[in-house]
Formats: C-alpha cells, structure tokens, sequence
C-alpha cells in the first residue's frame, strides 16, 4: 500500500511531500461541493488505514530519494485527524523529517477534541478549513456528517490557537452563489478576528470538483476579502517562482494524478524531461486526460 505521492509544487508552502493515510478510498466527515476527490457520504472513521510503520518507512524513502523536499504534508483522501493513532505517527515524523516542515490539512471536524488538538500541537503548520460562520452556509458547502456542528468547530479553533505556537492558516474557498457574499464574509471576518490566524488563504475551485459548482472570478475574492481586514489575508493565484525538474516513473505519475491533476503549467514546472516525455505516452495510452475547469485545463487519470 502505497502511502506517499508527490513531491509536487504546493502554492504556498513549496516543494511537498504528500502522506495519504487512506490510500484505499476517500474517507472524510464532510462531502464538500468542491472536493477534488469523488463524491461520496461523509464517514467518521478510515476503512483499512496504514501502519504507523509503513508510513514512517515510505516517508524515509522518500525523502532519500527527493532531498529538496520543503514540506511533508499529512493529509489523506479524505480527514486525515481521523487517522486512529495520528499521535504516534506525528511523533515519529518529527524524528525523521530533517529540516523539512511538517504541516497538516484538515477540515478542522475534530479541532475541537483535546487529542487532536495535543497532536496537532507538535506540527510546523496546520492549515484548517474554514469555509462559511453560519451554520446555513456550512451545511450546504461542507455538508458534514450530522453530528458536527460549525460553532464546535469555531470554538475548538479559537482553544487550539491560544495553545499552539506553530504556524496556523485558514482556508476558506469560494464558491459561487454558496459562500460568495458579503454577509458571509462579514461574519466570517468577525469569528476570524477572535481567532487570529498566521494567514488567511482565501480562494476558489482550481480542480475539477466532485459536484457542478462553479468558481468566483480574482475580482470577487479581491472584493470579499476586504471584509477580512485587519487579518494577513492572501489571495491563492497560480503562480509558480520555481522550477523543481523532478523525476518520476509512469507509475508514480499515474498515482499522483489520482491524488491531485495538474496543469500544463504545474508539469512544466515540476517535472524533468524525461517525465515530461513519460506523460506525453500515458496519454497515448489513454491512461490520463484533460478536463477543464474555468479557463484552466487539468491532466487527471483516466478512470478507465
Ligand atoms: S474536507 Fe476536503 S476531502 Fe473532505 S470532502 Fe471537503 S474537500 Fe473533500
């Protein structure tokens, strides 16, 4: 089972190294409009997750093989807090992780339990999602497993910033006609001004999403971002300052489009030649193709 994939060019944090602790299927609390991954009914728990060992043992690997690595980023095809022994896990990746960053993606559903927060704690960065401070708003984007609740959520954010040290961001993603107005951002705003986050990420669908919801043009999150002042709010553009030149196999390629599609513009940045070329054979193996979102086109597995 293989629990890595990448490294590939994260917007924000550089050259990242993906953990993925449910390789076998999404496993999430949310079933958000937007996910990139498959649409499928919120779980609480990961069906059939990796050893401690194997991920330490890939990561190591890994990181032989891809010594520019910037970050190792724990996430999963799905909620990765929903990992059952996520303490250990990150204890022993700090051992290992050199002078890599270790950052965390979560939807923040168990933010507000004292073991994740304990857990989380020890992590260089923690990206949370935050999408919408209305319930409302919350359930129709995010629609969550029924017994979470938003407030739980804000308020298991606002205990875990007044204790952790490191790096926290906020995510929010705009979508059009769900979290695109004003009042949303107003109030999203005020819970964010309590909390007081390192940075506020905010954009909108880039990949091709699980449901047909469509994305906000640069000028609307320009305009709803301006509810968030006083707060170090940044716009998430596709802009890339650095060339990577990695080296992947066909099969390594084919894993990581099934974790992430990517752009021309990701490929030209991330790969060396000889992937490049890799890539150019698997789609005239129909192994991968295009789709396209807004004005940008996608590279993604086949389904086939
Ligand atoms: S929280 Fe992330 S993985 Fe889960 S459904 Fe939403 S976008 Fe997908």
């Amino acid at each position: 089972m293989n629990t890595i994939f990448g490294p590939i060019p994260s917007r924000r944090f550089g050259l990242s190294l993906g953990i993925d602790l449910s390789p076998t299927s999404k496993a999430c609390t949310f079933d958000c409009l937007y996910c990139e991954l498959e649409p499928a009914k919120p779980i609480d728990h990961i069906p059939n997750p990796p050893s401690v060992e194997r991920v330490v043992t890939q990561v190591e690997e890994a990181l032989q093989r891809f010594p520019n690595t910037q970050v190792i980023t724990i996430t999963a095809n799905g909620e990765p807090t929903l990992y059952p022994r996520l303490n250990e896990l990150i204890d022993k990746l700090n051992k290992i992780k050199q002078d890599k960053k270790l950052l965390i993606l979560s939807n923040a559903s168990r933010i507000h339990e004292p073991q994740i927060q304990k857990a989380l704690a020890k992590l260089d960065i923690v990206k949370l999602s935050l999408d919408c401070a209305t319930p409302r708003c919350f359930k129709r984007l995010d629609r969550p497993l029924k017994n979470i609740s938003l407030e739980r959520i804000i308020s298991g954010i606002e205990q875990f910033r007044k204790l952790y040290k490191g790096l926290l961001v906020i995510e929010i993603l705009v979508v059009k006609g769900i979290n695109d107005k004003q009042e949303e951002f107003t109030a999203l705003g005020q819970v964010l001004r309590r909390i007081q986050p390192d940075r506020v990420d905010v954009g909108t669908i880039d990949r091709p999403p699980a449901y047909n919801v469509e994305p906000v043009n640069y000028e609307r999150l320009f305009e709803l971002s301006g509810e968030l002042h006083g707060l170090p709010v940044t716009i998430v553009s596709r802009h890339f300052g650095q060339n990577y030149f990695t080296n992947l196999s066909k099969e390594e390629i084919l894993d990581l489009l099934a974790h992430r599609p990517l752009t021309q513009e990701d490929i030209t940045h991330l790969f060396d030649q000889p992937s490049q070329a890799a890539i150019e054979e698997l789609k005239r193996e129909m192994k991968i193709k295009k789709s396209k979102v807004g004005n940008v086109e996608f590279i993604e597995k086949s389904s086939v």
